[in-house]
């Protein structure tokens, strides 16, 4: 939009007095106070749909955030499995020993055993 619309309604009414002027201040003011009522609807119907057209981003952009939540819950949930599943991993593939060498109770390998190699890469 490049001109506002109280301008557009403004010069519409301009426009159907063609060469017409009223005579007398009474009528001269009706014609010049039509045009200032025609400008205050255009502008309130041109607020009333940005208005709208607010209202329609704010739900769109709500449906996202409400996604995006949905889906950072998902992989919050997903990440604590993890790491449930992980802690359950290091409990069973420990050494024999305290001291860093010997073999994985687990699965008897060389410390550290392959599965516990494979989780710290
Ligand atoms: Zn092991």
């Amino acid at each position: 939009m490049t001109q506002r619309p109280g301008y557009t309604a403004t010069y519409d009414v301009i426009d159907k007095l063609d060469d017409y002027l009223p005579p007398d201040p009474a009528h001269r003011n009706a014609i010049i106070w039509r045009a200032v009522q025609a400008a205050l609807d255009a502008e309130d119907a041109a607020g009333t749909e940005a208005v709208a057209e607010l209202a329609t981003e704010l739900a769109e952009e709500r449906t996202l955030v409400n996604q995006l939540r949905a889906d950072l819950d998902h992989a919050e949930r997903d990440n604590r499995r993890l790491t449930a599943v992980i802690k359950r991993i290091r409990e069973l593939h420990r050494p024999e020993s305290d001291q860093y060498h010997g073999k994985c109770v687990e699965c008897a390998e060389w410390w550290p055993c392959p599965t516990i190699r494979d989780l710290e890469q």
